[in-house]
C-alpha cells in the first residue's frame, strides 16, 4: 500500500524503511503526505500558554501531541526547529478580544498590584512551572525555543506598522484593528463561515469596528504597557505569534499546531496578518488537537474544573501515565478524563516498564518496527502503535523497545529497577499502607493523599506501580 521512501539514515536503524508521513491538515481537511519547505529543516511552531496559572492537563494534551509530532519528525530524520511561545503579558480572556484579561486575573488572585513588574514576576513563576511540567511529561525542553512575547514588542509594533502602511489596519477609539474585509479569503481555516461571523456580530461591543470579525492589533491603555506610534498599550495576542514566527522561524513555516479552539479566530487571524504582509502562504500544515473534557465538560481555567499535573502526581500517578492515556486515543478525537482511565493507564505503563526492565538487548526487530512506523505514519496513529507493542511484547527485545520509546516518549527506556525495601513493612508503616490501599480501592483519593503524607513523614516514598504500592526509603 505504501511506496516506501529510501533514506540514507533510516529511523529504525539499518534496513528499516519509512513510509511517507501522512498528516491531517486542518486547511484541506484531509491527510496529506508531509514534505518540508526545505529538505534540511522542518520549522514548527506550537501555540504556547498564557502563564497566569498552572497548566491544566487539558493544555498538556496540546504539548504531548506537539511532542509526539516532534519525535516523529526526529524519527523521520528531519532537523526540527521548534518554537513554543510564552504569553507573558495580558491578552483578553477569549479569542474574541473580550472579557477580563488573564494576566490581570492572575495578579488579582495572588493579591498583587497591577504593574508591569508584577506581571513579569507572575509570568516567570508560571513559565517555570510550565517548563517543569513539560519535562515531567517527557518533553526535551533544551531542544525547543521558548520566546517570551514581552521580549518581541518592537517586532510586533513593526508588524502592525507594516499592516497599517499596506492599508490592512485602522485606528479606532481603543486601539488599532485589522480590517478583515480587506483580506480576501479571511476565515479559510476550518471553514469559518458567514453564520459564525454573524455570531461574532452579536458579541459586538465596539461601534467603531468596521466589521464584526475585525480584531485588535494594538490595545490602548492609559496606565500600563509599552510606548508605540499609537500611544501606550499592549500588542493584541494574535500579532504576538505572527511576529515571533517571522523573527525566529521565517515568513513561511512548515507546521503550526494548537488546540481546536484556536482554529476559527486565533489561527485565521494569524493567517490574515502574515499573508497580508507577505502575499505568500504562511503555514504549510495547520494541525490541531481535540479537547479533553471532565465529566463531559470542557476543562479550562476559566471554567474552573482544572486539574494540574501536580494534583495528578499527588495522587501517586506518574506524569508519564497522563501521556500514556493520551496516546491511547488519537489526537483528533475528544477524550473524557476520568480517574479510572488514569488508573488504568498508570498500571499499563508500569507493566510495560517492568517488561522492558526484564528484557535483554538484541538485534532490532525490523519487521515489527516497520509495522510500528506505519501506524505512526498514519497521522500519528499512537493508539494502533501501542496496541501493536502489546501484541508483540512477548517477543520484543530491549533494543527494539527503545526505538519505540524514542517516538512515544513514555520514558520506560529511562526507567531503573525500583529500589526494593530491605525489610518488609511492619508496624505503623504497614498499617498506613493497608489503609491507603483500601482508600484507593474505595476511590477516596483525599484520604489516600493524607495517608501518603503520613507515610512520607515516616521517611518512605510510595508510588502506585504494576503490583500495587511500591515503597522506597527516602
Ligand atoms: P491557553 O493557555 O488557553 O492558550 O492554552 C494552551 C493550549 O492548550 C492551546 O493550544 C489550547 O488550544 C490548548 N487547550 C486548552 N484547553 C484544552 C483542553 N481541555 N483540551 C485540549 N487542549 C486544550
Ligand atoms: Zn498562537
Amino acid at each position: 500500500m505504501f511506496s516506501f521512501l529510501k533514506r540514507t539514515k533510516p529511523a529504525g536503524g539499518p534496513g528499516v524503511d519509512l513510509p511517507p508521513l501522512m498528516l491531517h491538515s486542518t486547511l484541506s481537511g484531509t491527510l496529506e503526505a508531509f514534505t518540508p519547505l526545505s529538505a534540511k529543516e522542518v520549522k514548527m511552531y506550537n501555540c504556547g500558554p498564557t502563564v497566569y496559572d498552572y497548566a491544566t492537563i487539558g493544555n498538556l494534551r496540546s504539548y504531548i501531541f506537539a511532542d509526539t509530532l516532534r519525535r516523529t519528525l526526529d524519527a523521520w530524520r528531519y532537523n526540527v526547529k521548534q518554537v513554543i511561545n510564552i504569553t507573558d503579558f495580558g491578552h483578553l480572556i477569549s479569542d474574541a478580544d473580550e472579557g477580563e484579561d488573564k494576566m490581570t486575573k492572575g495578579l488579582k488572585r495572588e493579591g498583587l498590584a497591577l504593574t508591569m513588574k508584577n506581571m513579569r514576576v507572575l509570568a516567570e513563576r508560571y513559565a517555570e512551572a510550565f517548563l517543569e511540567d513539560l519535562t515531567s511529561i517527557g518533553v526535551d525542553t533544551k531542544r525547543i525555543t521558548f520566546p517570551r512575547a514581552s521580549a518581541y514588542v518592537p517586532e510586533q509594533i513593526a508588524l502592525i506598522s507594516t499592516l497599517e502602511q499596506k492599508g490592512y489596519a485602522y485606528v479606532a477609539n481603543d486601539g488599532v484593528y485589522f480590517d478583515t474585509k480587506k483580506f480576501a479569503g479571511y476565515g479559510k481555516l476550518g471553514g469559518m463561515n458567514a453564520v459564525e461571523q454573524e455570531a461574532g456580530a452579536r458579541l459586538e461591543i465596539n461601534p467603531e469596528k468596521r466589521n464584526p470579525a475585525d480584531f485588535i492589533l494594538w490595545k490602548s491603555d492609559n496606565k500600563l504597557g509599552w510606548k508605540s506610534p499609537w500611544g501606550l498599550g499592549f500588542p493584541g495576542w494574535h500579532i504576538e505569534c505572527t511576529a515571533m514566527i517571522f523573527t525566529l522561524l521565517g515568513k513561511q513555516i512548515d507546521i503550526h499546531t494548537g488546540g481546536i479552539d484556536h482554529i476559527s479566530i486565533h489561527h485565521n487571524n494569524e493567517i490574515a496578518q502574515a499573508e497580508a504582509v507577505t502575499g505568500k502562504q504562511f503555514v504549510r500544515y495547520w494541525m490541531h488537537n481535540e479537547f479533553i473534557t471532565i465529566e463531559s465538560k470542557r476543562i479550562g481555567k476559566s471554567v474552573g474544573n482544572a486539574i494540574t499535573l501536580k494534583s495528578f502526581m499527588d495522587r501517586g500517578f506518574s506524569p508519564r501515565a497522563l501521556r500514556y492515556w493520551y496516546l491511547t486515543g488519537h489526537y483528533r478525537t475528544p477524550m473524557n478524563f476520568t480517574w479510572d482511565a488514569l488508573e488504568g493507564a498508570n498500571t499499563a505503563l508500569a507493566r510495560l516498564t517492568r517488561a522492558y526492565l526484564e528484557m535483554k538487548e538484541g538485534e532490532l526487530d525490523k519487521e515489527f518496527l516497520q509495522k510500528f512506523y506505519a501506524c505512526i505514519a498514519n497521522d500519528l496513529g499512537t493508539a494502533q502503535a501501542l496496541a501493536l507493542v502489546w501484541q508483540h511484547l512477548p517477543t520484543l527485545n530491549k533494543s527494539t523497545l527503545k526505538k519505540v520509546d524514542e517516538v512515544l516518549g513514555l520514558g520506560f527506556a529511562e526507567a531503573r529497577p525500583p529500589k526494593k525495601l530491605a525489610v518488609e513493612p511492619k508496624g505503623e508503616l504497614d498499617t498506613l499502607l493497608k489503609e491507603r490501599a483500601n482508600a484507593r480501592l474505595a476511590k477516596n483519593f483525599t484520604l489516600a493523599d493524607e495517608l501518603r503524607l503520613k507515610i512520607e513523614a515516616l521517611g518512605f516514598a510510595v508510588k502506585d506501580g504494576a503490583e500495587g504500592q511500591e515503597i522506597t526509603q527516602k
